[in-house]
Formats: C-alpha cells, sequence, structure tokens
C-alpha cells in the first residue's frame, strides 16, 4: 500500500463540495466571495471540532468555565479594547489594475499580480459596522465582534461572584467573529465570518509566564491528540515588530497548509491590558481579591485563540490520503479516504445491505434503527450501487465504520464491520453489533 499524503487546496474544495461538506454561499446567486456553508457533513465535522475543543478545554479540567456572549456589544468595549484606534491592517493599491494587497503580506512595492506601482500602504480598520434600531445614524452604530475575547473580559466580574473560582482559572467560548479582511482567501482559511475558540485564562502577576509555557504545551499537544501529524505542526514565536498592541509575548501554532505555513492559534499573554482598560472606561472596578496574599490585584490574562473553521479545514488536509489498493480483480485502484479521528469522523457507521434485494433491505434497516436508538452517533443508511463503490464514497467521508448485510445474514443473524483504515472486514452477530461499536469507538 502507497500512501500520498499531500494534497492541493482545489482536490479539498472539490472533495468538501462533491460530498457536502462546505458550499459557497448563496450559490444560486453567483455566491459571495470568500463565504462559505457548511453542509450536512461539515456541520457535523466542525460541531465535533469544537466538542473535543470544549471537552478538553472546560470538561475535562477544574479550572475552566465556559460563556456564550452576544456578538454585539456595547460600542464603548472596542474603544476601550483598542480595537476602534488600533486594529487595522495596512492596505496597498496597485495604480495599474486596482488590486488591493494587505501590504505585510506582500515583498517589495511591485503589484505581485501585474507588476504595477503599488500605492503608499493606508491603515484599514477591520471592523465590520451595522445600524441597530430603525434609524441609521452615527449614535446607532455597532460593530460585529472582531474577536469574541471581549465578551469574557466584560463578564469578569460576573463570572467570578457567580461562580467563586480562585486564581489561576480560564473562560472558554466558542463563537462567531467578523473582520472585513483585505485579502480573504485560501478557502475557508481567511474569511470574513468565521469562528473562533477562545480561552482567557487569569492568572496572578509574576505567574504569567510559567502558564503561558503550560499553555503552549497543551494547546500544541491537542491537534496531534485528534489524530493530526506532528511533523505538518511547529510552533513559532512572534518578533516584536508583529506583535499586537495588547501582547506581550505570543507564540503562533502554525499548520503546514497547502500554501505554505500559516497560524492555526495564537496563544498570548495579554498582561492586565484588556481588564485594565475596561475598568478606566466603564469606572467598575476589574480586579481580584486573593485571600491568601490578602492582596487586591488585576489578573494577568493567557489567552489561547483557536479558529475553528481553520482547524476544520487543517483536520481535513491532515486526514486526505490517495492509497494505491488491490481490487477485487487483481489491478490495482486508488480509494481516497479521510482518515479523520474517531471523535472527528462525521458518520461513526454506515449500514449497507449488499444489495436493494428484498431479503435483505428489512434487515438493513432494522440494523440502522438499532444503531440509531442505541448511540448517538450519526449513521448512515446507504443501498444505491455496488458495494465497492458504496465502501469508497464511505472512505471518502471518512465513515470508520461500513456494517454490511449479506444473504448468510438471513440465516446466522450476523453481520460484517468493515474498518475503514485497515479494510479488514470482522463477523459479529447483530445482538453484539452496538457492544461491539461501541467497544471500538472507545
Ligand atoms: P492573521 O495574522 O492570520 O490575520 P490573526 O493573528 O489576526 O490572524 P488572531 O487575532 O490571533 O488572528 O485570531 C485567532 C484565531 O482566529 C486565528 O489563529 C485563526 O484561527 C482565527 N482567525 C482569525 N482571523 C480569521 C479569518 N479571517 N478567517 C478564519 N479564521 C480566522
Amino acid at each position: 500500500m502507497t500512501t500520498n499524503s499531500t494534497v492541493t487546496m482545489d482536490t479539498i474544495v472539490s472533495l468538501c463540495k462533491r460530498r457536502g461538506f462546505i458550499f459557497q454561499s448563496s450559490e444560486i446567486y453567483g455566491g459571495l466571495g470568500s463565504t462559505w456553508d457548511y453542509g450536512p457533513l461539515g456541520v457535523e465535522l466542525k460541531n465535533n471540532v469544537k466538542r473535543a475543543w470544549w471537552k478538553a478545554v472546560v470538561q475535562k479540567r477544574e479550572d475552566m468555565v465556559g460563556i456564550d456572549a452576544a456578538i454585539l456589544m456595547h460600542p464603548q468595549v472596542w474603544v476601550a479594547s483598542g480595537h476602534v484606534a488600533g486594529f487595522s491592517d495596512p492596505l496597498a493599491e496597485c495604480k495599474s489594475c486596482n488590486h488591493r494587497f494587505r501590504a505585510d503580506h506582500i515583498e517589495g512595492n511591485r503589484c505581485p499580480d501585474c507588476g504595477g506601482e503599488l500605492t503608499e500602504p493606508k491603515m484599514f480598520n477591520l471592523m465590520a459596522k451595522t445600524f441597530l434600531g430603525p434609524v441609521e445614524e452615527e449614535a446607532a452604530v455597532v460593530y460585529l465582534r472582531p474577536e469574541t475575547a471581549q465578551g469574557i473580559f466584560v463578564n469578569f466580574e460576573n463570572i467570578q461572584t457567580t461562580t467563586r473560582k480562585k486564581l489561576p482559572f480560564g473562560v472558554a467560548q466558542v463563537g462567531k467573529a467578523f473582520r472585513n479582511e483585505i485579502t480573504p482567501g485560501n478557502f475557508v482559511f481567511r474569511t470574513r465570518e468565521f469562528e473562533q475558540m477562545e480561552i482567557e485564562y487569569f492568572v496572578k502577576p509574576g505567574t504569567d509566564e510559567e502558564w503561558h509555557k503550560r499553555w503552549l504545551q497543551d494547546r500544541f499537544n491537542w491537534y496531534p491528540s485528534l489524530g493530526m501529524r506532528a511533523e505538518n505542526l511547529r510552533l513559532r514565536q512572534h518578533g516584536s515588530d508583529e506583535l499586537a498592541h495588547y501582547a506581550k509575548d505570543c507564540y503562533d501554532v502554525e499548520y503546514l497548509f497547502p500554501m505554505g505555513w500559516s497560524e492555526l492559534e495564537g496563544i498570548a499573554n495579554r498582561g492586565d491590558f484588556d481588564l485594565r482598560q475596561h475598568a478606566q472606561f466603564s469606572g467598575k472596578e476589574l480586579n481580584y481579591f486573593d485571600d491568601e496574599a490578602n492582596e487586591r490585584y488585576i489578573p494577568y490574562v493567557i489567552e489561547p485563540s483557536a479558529g475553528a473553521d481553520r482547524s476544520t479545514l487543517a483536520f481535513l488536509i491532515d486526514a486526505y490520503r490517495e492509497e494505491d489498493v488491490q481490487s477485487g480483480g487483481g489491478q490495482t485502484e486508488k480509494r481516497v479516504v479521510l482518515k479523520l479521528h474517531k471523535d472527528l469522523a462525521p458518520i461513526k457507521a454506515a449500514v449497507l445491505p449488499l444489495s436493494r434485494n428484498p431479503q435483505l433491505v428489512p434487515t438493513a434497516k432494522e440494523v440502522h434503527s438499532l444503531l440509531r436508538e442505541n448511540t448517538d452517533w450519526m449513521t448512515q443508511y446507504d443501498d444505491a450501487q455496488s458495494i465497492g463503490r458504496r465502501y469508497r464514497r464511505q472512505d471518502e467521508i471518512g465513515t470508520l465504520y461500513c456494517v454490511t448485510i449479506d444473504f448468510d445474514t438471513i440465516n446466522d443473524r450476523a453481520v460484517t464491520i468493515r474498518d475503514r483504515d485497515s479494510m479488514e472486514q470482522e463477523r459479529v452477530p447483530i445482538d453484539e453489533l452496538v457492544a461491539a461499536l461501541k467497544q471500538k469507538l472507545g
């Protein structure tokens, strides 16, 4: 068996469309640039990514809680956070073809598309604005949040008083964010609407560097714990010229995407910047009373900030394999298989009668309902086309197990379980099927 693990973005985009992972938004109207909809399989995969993250950073820890704040916030939040004044990228426009670029993403001052001369870079604020209420006036302007983090900072006091958590503790949140990116692209890697998975971890000043190191390790290890290959991951420290306005120190977890190493997650030491700013702008005290040390202070914050869409894309790319396998007739054929981790695979098991023969279909349907009623997995039933093609189709969407009902099933009440990765088959009685699959899926 030979394995080809390199894949182009075009291959992933076309698989996603063909199989129902990700579609272009508003496609029947010609699409909306760089905006994407998750289809029936994509929503399962992305939900599984978010669920795995929540489990690792909230449910499995005793020092974390979650929230779900509104996308719309008081406009002063963004003044205090520094986004109104400073959340901008340098925009340069080509004087010949008028294409626009992020000046910090290109070398020199020539247009990468036509070689024309570029204008001097101008700072361009990335926040998306809208109006609330019936009158479109300046006073009604609100921003669509460009990050979920601020929803945590402004709730710091509420969370602390209701949970009575002692430092160090953290707050996790998953939700949509919006940025008017100058150059969105690379499929769901950079879009104007996206989903973040963010943690604000509050610590005693002076312990922040130690906690920063611990979070770097924890978050870096999370990706391989879900099957991502370690050789495709690296940690990169930001240079002082790259640091965001709030950051004391920052590292990126980078993945080797088809377009090269790019950020999956940023892990920053934000110091006490945010709580201090919000305390000043709101006039409220946002601090912590440390009863052991008998002192009051503003906690420092470590922020691991990941992208749900970017991680989903990286998991898809990393799982993609083209393998040469022996077909029944002794020829070699190509199979495409998504070797997604069992916790991420959208479909855990597919039930496939050998054919649409009326002797087989009722038992196959019975087996399918057995799985639906006794597990909380997404499953599929498929009886169209040859069994070989159906196996290929399930491989291509990463289904972990195919359960096949054949003519022997009618006599012995046993079915075949086919393993996606090894393609090995094993026969189990229908009565033991749920237990056998539960054991495999752990
Ligand atoms: P970049 O340098 O790529 O613009 P950033 O450093 O501004 O990203 P952060 O502000 O650190 O990004 O955001 C945290 C995470 O949110 C990123 O690591 C990424 O996974 C995700 N993210 C940020 N912007 C986008 C976007 N436009 N589309 C999809 N995901 C995004």
